[in-house]
């Protein structure tokens, strides 16, 4: 068992047991999926619109350097600097010059999951810049010390009560502030950070190839002031977030916002074309867009898992899984937590390290079924489990036991040659791993043979 095996067991060993957290996750998404039905009413056919999302993104990902070449002309054209960074230590490389090079004392960042893969905050924090959370949910996660607890609301496992005691604590705010007084608490610390700051990061929900631009979409409005009011945006994405054109944003844009929070369209969606051009009064001085693969090229690479790169990061599947729902997002210890996490994870990491979110599912397919834009998620978690065989990641005792339960299917004789109080016993007192986690195991005194001959003879 690796690492990080362990401790995703003893992670989700907890949280499974915690009633207070399941209440409140249950709470949470019990309001998302009261809202996914109504959205999902703006499309004529909803599935349709996702096959046809599938389709692009298939398309994009199929024509990979062609539309990331294009979108590097087309933008560039306009000033923009486009960096290509094979791994983390590239991109926080270059994200730590440019703020050298400006002198940065104070970063503000709008939510990006991208930078959570690469622990930007650290690696800022270590070069003495301080790097400001701007959405509200990260910037709640970031005041308690925590990373994000699920990819679309970061804060998703905090009531606002606990909220409200997080503000007092760190901010010396009244305990008793509503959600309302909150925000604006939040609001005004932020928007001196705004001012003050002399660069600004954002990620991007789609890189749109045929005119070279970023769309980023939110809430809450600070994306759009963290890209336009600091001197200098940087832009750090991963290569998949491509789409072919501007045009197919008429399809993405609604998709995403139904399938991520119920909404028919989210409310602020920026199309960003490159920094300030001549005549223009708003806009940085200076853009670089930071073109990120860390792995998702060994994923490209693989006709089977290729399909997990369509995936917009919508959250639906998270929000649909029986373990997420029980483990919460933590246990993971990824930014990519859920079933599109476990699918990922192992490609982006060590594959015989991260191996065990692969078997984090009870393979119902719910993930699948409710994807925006249909990628077989349960399928690929076990051809997960495949590879991980494959490549030598299984270990002795769990060859022997599938080697022995092989035998015994095949042969009638072996599986009748134990009575019900052995087997039992076998599986109760010696292989512990069933009842670690549950009740006893108590077979039947007859095998199914035995009953069967009974019932119906020998026929
Ligand atoms: S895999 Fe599908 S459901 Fe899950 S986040 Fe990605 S697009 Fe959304």
């Amino acid at each position: 068992m690796s690492q990080h095996s362990e401790s995703f067991v003893a992670k989700s060993t907890v949280k499974a047991a915690d009633r207070e957290h399941r209440r409140k996750i249950n709470f949470n998404i019990g309001k998302y999926n009261s809202v996914v039905p109504k959205g999902k009413l703006q499309f004529s056919d909803v599935n349709l619109a996702r096959e046809k999302a599938k389709n692009q993104k298939w398309k994009a990902i199929e024509t990979l350097d062609k539309c990331l070449e294009n979108f590097e002309a087309a933008i560039t054209k306009r000033g923009a600097k486009v960096i290509w960074a094979e791994d983390t230590a590239q991109a926080l490389e270059a994200i730590g010059k440019i703020c050298a090079e400006k002198n940065c004392k104070t970063l503000v960042k709008s939510k990006s999951m991208v930078t959570e893969e690469i622990h930007l905050n650290d690696y800022l924090e270590k070069q003495g810049i301080e790097s400001v959370e701007t959405d509200l949910g990260e910037y709640i996660q970031q005041l308690d010390g925590e990373p994000p607890y699920h990819i679309v609301t970061p804060a998703m496992h905090k009531s606002k009560e606990d909220v409200a005691k997080l503000f007092a604590e760190k901010l010396g705010t009244d305990p008793k502030l509503n959600p309302e007084q909150l925000t604006l608490v939040a609001r005004e610390k932020l928007r001196e950070k705004y001012a003050s700051a002399e660069v600004g990061v954002t990620g991007a929900n789609f890189i749109i190839a045929d005119i070279g631009a970023i769309a980023v979409t939110e809430n809450e409005g600070n994306a759009r002031l963290s890209c336009s009011m600091p001197k200098t945006h940087i832009v750090i994405t991963s290569i998949e977030k491509v789409i072919p054109s501007i045009n197919d944003l008429a399809l993405f844009w609604p998709l995403l916002s139904t399938f991520g929070t119920g909404q028919m369209v989210t409310v602020y969606n920026t199309i960003v074309t490159g920094p300030r051009q001549p005549g223009e009064v708003d806009g940085p001085d200076e853009m670089y867009v930071i073109l990120l693969d860390n792995g998702r090229t060994n994923i490209l690479a693989d006709p089977k898992q290729r399909e997990s790169l369509y995936c917009i990061r919508c959250g639906a599947c998270l929000n649909a899984c029986p373990v997420y729902k029980n483990i919460g997002g933590h246990a993971y210890e990824t930014p990519y937590s859920g079933p599109i996490g476990s699918v990922i994870t192992p490609h982006l990491k060590p594959l015989g390290e991260w191996k065990h979110l692969s078997y984090a599912s009870s393979l119902c397919g719910n993930c699948t079924e409710v994807c925006a834009v249909k990628i077989n998620l349960h399928e690929l978690l076990l051809e997960n489990r495949h590879e991980a065989v494959e490549e030598g990641h299984s270990v002795f005792v769990e060859r022997m036991a599938w080697k022995m339960w092989k035998q015994a299917m095949l042969r009638r004789s072996l599986m009748n040659a134990a009575n019900g109080n052995i087997k039992s016993w076998l599986i109760n007192k010696i292989g512990k791993a069933w009842t670690r986690h549950r009740s006893n195991l108590d077979f039947p005194k007859k095998s199914f043979n035995e009953q069967w001959k009974e019932k119906y003879g020998n026929r």
